[in-house]
């Protein structure tokens, strides 16, 4: 088996080093990675510029490929050739921070996975809950012995084409994680607060500041699992219908005027 591993910390990343030894028991591994840290950056196609890609040594003496792109620039530039073995199993992280809930569609490390749906290959993000602790003071080994179960436990099961895997670690030791939960997106709550600074010729910028998100820890959910001090596995797939409102949206008529009202959009039962 032959795994691409890539992250969106960057190829210096600790978290990195840690997953590419770890995946190694089960096969061939390839790492490239972004040439610096892509954290918060979405999924991304670079398309207006070139994407130059060059061979470095990680700290192990082990050979990586690094990219000026994103990391799921790195994925497609992985399985559109770059390597030249067939990829089985795209495998990202280990991010030092969770990615819960709508952090999904923020996290590098999980669009990396995204990207390689799209290639039809199956993928498993996964992010280590470290919270403010510096990437370099993390114990990585826990999340890797987890990461090492959910890859064994896909061979034997298997993932129908579309879905990835999205594993969340709590930052403890291997022995005080009680086990591993499938689990929903849970909900996030963003503490993000507009910094406005001014700069030295007088104009506004701004920081998108504020505190870390916290999250609603229900039961079943990838938010829940971390607070209980369960490794949590949440299945999702790019897309993003909301098959209810689909069903709803049979009995609509689309009106051939704009009907001007001071209705609010979000209906009562809405979001
Ligand atoms: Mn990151």
């Amino acid at each position: 088996m032959h795994i691409l591993v890539t992250n969106d910390d960057g190829v210096t990343a600790p978290g990195l080093l840690a997953l590419a030894q770890g995946m190694a028991r089960f096969g061939e591994v390839s790492v490239l990675a972004p040439d610096h840290d892509w954290s918060g950056g979405g999924h991304v196609k670079t398309l207006r510029r070139p994407l130059r890609v060059r061979r470095v040594r990680m700290a192990d003496g082990s050979s990586a490929l690094t990219s000026d792109g994103a990391p799921s620039d790195c994925v497609a530039l992985g399985l559109m050739g770059l390597l030249p073995h067939k990829v089985d199993l795209v495998v990202s992280g280990i991010n030092p921070a969770a990615n819960l809930g709508h952090d999904v569609t923020y996290s590098g490390t999980v669009t990396a996975v995204m990207e390689s749906i799209i290639w039809g290959v199956p993928g498993i993000a996964v992010s280590l809950d470290g919270g403010d602790v510096d990437s370099y003071e993390l114990d990585y080994q826990p999340a890797v012995e987890i990461v090492t179960q959910v890859v064994a436990t896909v061979l034997t099961h298997g993932l129908p084409k579309g879905v990835f895997l999205n594993v969340n670690v709590p930052n403890l030791p291997l022995s005080s994680i009680k086990g591993v939960l499938t689990t929903s997106q849970g909900l996030r709550v963003y503490r993000d607060r507009l910094d406005r600074r001014v700069d030295p010729r007088g104009r506004d910028y701004y920081w998108i500041g504020g505190d870390r998100p916290t999250g609603v820890p229900r039961e079943g959910t990838d938010v829940g699992a971390l607070a209980a001090g369960y490794a949590s596995v949440t299945p999702l797939r790019l897309d993003l219908t909301d098959h209810k409102q689909l069903e709803a949206m049979q009995d609509w008529r689309w009106q051939p005027h704009l009907a001007f009202s001071e209705t609010p959009v979000f209906s009562k039962n809405g979001h």
